[in-house]
C-alpha cells in the first residue's frame, strides 16, 4: 500500500509502498477513512534533531485518524468489520494511573508504551495510508451516528486539543468572560467551536490571515482581529479595559505568548498550545497578578467520545480542506504555506472523497 513517510529528520515526507499491516494478538487494523495533517508534522519535519525525541524516523505521518475496523486481532472483542471509529492518538503503556485514566498523552511507563511517548504518526505508523495498525482496542472509538470518518479525523486532534484546553479553564468561563484564541487553523476554528458549544463566553480570534478571521467569525466568534504592535491593546479595549479570562495561544511564538500575557485579565488563564517554540520570562510583575500560565497537550479518551458526540450532533464542524493521498505532501506545503483552509484532510479512498 502506498504511505506517506518521514523518512529522516529535517527532510520532507515521502509516498512510499509499505506492507500492509496485519493485526497480531489483541491489535486493530483501520481501513483509513481520512487523516489530518497537523501543524505538529511540520514541526517534526523541519525543527528535530537526532536525539530530541525519544523516537525516530522512519514512520508514517498521520496522528489524527479515523476510519473503518478493517481487521481483528485474536482476543479483540466488541468490535466489528466494516464499524466506522476515530482512533486515540496517544498510545501509552495503558497500565499507569495516567493511562488508566484515558490520559495515555502523560504515560508514566513509558518503557512499557509500544514507543515512549508516542503514538501512530508519532514514532510508530500513522494514518496517511491506506491502512493502520493500532496496537491496542482501547485506542479505537465507534463513531456515534452521524458523525463520518472525514469529519471525525479532525476532531480526534484539532477539536480535542482545544477542547482539553477549554476544560482545564471552564471555571474562568462565565457568562461574562473573554475568551482569546490566538491562530484560527486546524486548531483555532476548533477552538472557537468548542468555546462556543462549551460555554457563555465571549470570543476574540486572532490571525493575520483575512480568510482566517473570516472563518473565526463563521465558527462564531464576537470579533476577530489581526496581530500587531497593538493587539493586547484591542483586546483590553474590547474588554471593557480588564484583558481576557482565558488566552488559548495556538501559535506560541514569542511574539503570540507576549501578546498572551499582555492581554491576559488579572486572574486568567495563559495556556500555551502551540508548539513553535517562543519562550515567556515569568517573574512577579511581567504577568498580571495570578494569572495562570500553561501548557496543554492533546486531550483524554473520555474528552474524544464528548467531543465527537459534539460533532455528531452538529455543534463542532471542522471546516476541511480534502487531498488525495497522491496529494498528500501537498496538504502539509499548503499548511506551511498558510493556504489551508481549517484542517486539511487527507483521504485515502477515491469512492468516499466529498
Ligand atoms: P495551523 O497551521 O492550521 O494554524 C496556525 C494558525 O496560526 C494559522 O491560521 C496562522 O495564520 C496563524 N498564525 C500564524 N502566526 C500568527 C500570529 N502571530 N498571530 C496569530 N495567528 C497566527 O496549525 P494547527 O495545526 O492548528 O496547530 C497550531 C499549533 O498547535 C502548532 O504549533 C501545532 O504544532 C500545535 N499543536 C499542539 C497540540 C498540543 O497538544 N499542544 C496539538 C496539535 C497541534
Ligand atoms: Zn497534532
Ligand atoms: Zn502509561
Amino acid at each position: 500500500m502506498k504511505a506517506l513517510r518521514l523518512m529522516s529528520w529535517k527532510s520532507e515526507p515521502e509516498l512510499v509502498d509499505v506492507p500492509e499491516p496485519e493485526p497480531g494478538p489483541g491489535e486493530v487494523v483501520i481501513q483509513v477513512g481520512a487523516a489530518g495533517a497537523c501543524h505538529s508534522d511540520l514541526h517534526l519535519m523541519h525543527d528535530f534533531d537526532d536525539g530530541a525525541l525519544p523516537w525516530a524516523p522512519p514512520f508514517t505521518l498521520g496522528h489524527e485518524n479515523a476510519g473503518w475496523v478493517h481487521a481483528l486481532g485474536a482476543g479483540v472483542q466488541g468490535l466489528e468489520i466494516g464499524q466506522p471509529v476515530a482512533v486515540v492518538g496517544a498510545w501509552g503503556c495503558g497500565i499507569c494511573a495516567h493511562c488508566r485514566d484515558g490520559l495515555e498523552t502523560y504515560c508514566e511507563r513509558p518503557d512499557l508504551a509500544p514507543v515512549p511517548g508516542g503514538g501512530g504518526g508519532l514514532g510508530l505508523d500513522g494514518g496517511m495510508a491506506e491502512y493502520l495498525l493500532v496496537p491496542a482496542a482501547r485506542h479505537v472509538v465507534p463513531l456515534p451516528d452521524g458523525l463520518d470518518p472525514v469529519h471525525a479525523a479532525p476532531l480526534t486532534d484539532a477539536g480535542l486539543t482545544p477542547y482539553h484546553a477549554v476544560r482545564r479553564s471552564q471555571a474562568k468561563l462565565g457568562p461574562t468572560s473573554t475568551a482569546v484564541v490566538i491562530g484560527v487553523g486546524g486548531l483555532g476554528h476548533l477552538g472557537i467551536q468548542v468555546l462556543r458549544a462549551t460555554t457563555a463566553a465571549r470570543v476574540i480570534a486572532v490571525d493575520p490571515r483575512e480568510s482566517a478571521r473570516d472563518l473565526a467569525k463563521d465558527c462564531g466568534a464576537d470579533l476577530a482581529l489581526a496581530p500587531g504592535p497593538d493587539l493586547a491593546a484591542e483586546i483590553r479595549e474590547a474588554t471593557g479595559g480588564v484583558g481576557a479570562d482565558v488566552v488559548l495561544d495556538c501559535v506560541g511564538s514569542d511574539e503570540t505568548l507576549a501578546a498572551s500575557a499582555a492581554c491576559a485579565r488579572q486572574l486568567g488563564d495563559v495556556t500555551i498550545v502551540g508548539i513553535a517554540g517562543g519562550t515567556l520570562p515569568i517573574s512577579f510583575f511581567s504577568i498580571p497578578y495570578e494569572v495562570s500560565v500553561q501548557t496543554t497537550y492533546w486531550g483524554n479518551r473520555a474528552e474524544l467520545v464528548e467531543v465527537l458526540d459534539l460533532g455528531a450532533r452538529g455543534l463542532l464542524k471542522p471546516e476541511t480542506t480534502i487531498y488525495t493521498l497522491d496529494d498528500a505532501a501537498q496538504a502539509y506545503a499548503d499548511l506551511a504555506h498558510g493556504t489551508v483552509s481549517g484542517r486539511a484532510v487527507v483521504v485515502p479512498t477515491d469512492s468516499f472523497r466529498p
